[in-house]
């Protein structure tokens, strides 16, 4: 893509009302564009057949919807899984999935190009930050994704759980929610929407005040800052406590709750006395609880649990009362753990 055309993808009516104004269209014809770009996904502007030649004219000298571009995808055998890797603008390449769940679809996002936070047991941590996704990169990847949804089947579920912390780049990733939930474009319900973190606590409290409407989950995986700390770095910055008053006070919306996602690691936080301390630290809190046995990798150094651990680690939690979902991780046989797909892409080899 010419560095100097604007992409598209990524503009409100708003922006695109004064890009048509500045080309000397009539502003109704942002509508149209706006149709175009978020409700049917085209990535040509010749196919925009509605818009005045001269006008398709202008927009091929100086503009690109600035989509991304599929260079893989891989879709499961075990569980329709299909695992997208898009490469930018600028070469760089990020990942969504999309999970089939009974009749409707959810799709992963990311946020970053690649992440700084360092989680041990994450691949994409791994592999360090690179840089922030823009608002029109990360609706870009619910477009393409939308695109591969069976005929009479819909996309229902958005989930920021991709690469990279949604709130360390909290202006795309906010411009990227209005986009997907406008009624007029692509009409994502905002409770559909997940957004997961490992406790950014000044942006958490931030997105409390905006209001969005969309849920949160908190990648917890530890139940004292010590432990915790050794396997999520950030924990240094923002401790336990901190993160759990900014959820206590969290604005949710009547009957929400917040998700706290746990990765299960074989020997290291999964044994009963984990699950009470968990349970105690949640004491009060309107949540569920996603347990997630860890899948293997074969570049770092942890080991799922057994099933017999598993289960035994969610009955003290229900015991407790709470919700407890045990969660695998799907796709599996196409590399379905974030990050894994970029990294052999990078890599050039199996990693
Ligand atoms: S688990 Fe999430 S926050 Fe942690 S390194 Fe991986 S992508 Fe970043």
């Amino acid at each position: 893509m010419s560095e100097n055309l604007t992409p598209l993808v990524g503009m409100d009516l708003p922006e695109l009302t004064a890009l048509v104004t500045a080309a000397g269209q009539p502003p109704f014809r942002a509508k149209q564009l706006h149709h175009w770009l978020y409700r049917l996904g085209t990535r040509e502007f010749s196919e925009m057949t509605n818009l005045a030649k001269v006008f398709r004219e202008w927009l091929e000298g100086h503009c690109v919807t600035g989509l991304p571009r599929v260079v893989d995808r891989r879709e499961s055998a075990e569980d329709e899984t299909v695992k997208l890797l898009l490469e930018l603008s600028d070469g760089e390449l990020v990942e969504s999935v999309l999970m089939r769940e009974r009749d409707w679809w959810t799709v992963c996002v990311s946020s970053q190009v690649g992440c700084a936070l360092g989680c041990t047991f994450c691949t994409t941590g791994a592999g360090g930050f690179r840089r922030d996704l823009t608002c029109g990169e990360i609706v870009g990847q619910v477009i393409e994704a939308r695109r591969l949804v069976p005929d009479g089947e819909f996309l229902r579920n958005i989930v920021f759980m991709g690469m990279g912390e949604p709130l360390l780049n909290p202006t795309a990733v906010t411009g990227a929610l209005r986009i997907l939930t406008d009624p007029d474009g692509m009409a994502v319900a905002s409770r559909r929407i997940t957004l997961s973190t490992a406790g950014i606590v000044p942006e958490l409290r931030r997105l409390s005040e905006k209001d969005l409407g969309i849920n949160i989950a908190i990648s917890l995986h530890g139940v004292c800052d010590e432990e915790r700390n050794k396997i999520m770095p950030i924990g240094r910055r923002w401790p336990i406590a901190e993160i759990l008053a900014a959820c206590r006070e969290f604005g949710l919306r009547p009957r929400r709750r917040i998700t706290f996602e746990y990765v299960l690691l074989g020997g290291v936080n999964d044994s009963d006395a984990h699950a009470r301390a968990l349970g105690k630290l949640l004491r009060g809190m309107p949540c569920k609880i996603n347990l997630i046995p860890y899948n293997p990798s074969k570049v770092l150094p942890y080991r799922r649990p057994s099933m017999d651990r598993v289960n035994r680690f969610q009955d003290i939690l229900l015991h407790q009362n709470y919700t407890v979902c045990v969660r695998f991780s799907k796709g599996l046989d196409v590399d379905g753990a974030c990050g894994q797909l970029a990294g052999r892409h990078r890599n050039g080899a199996d990693s």
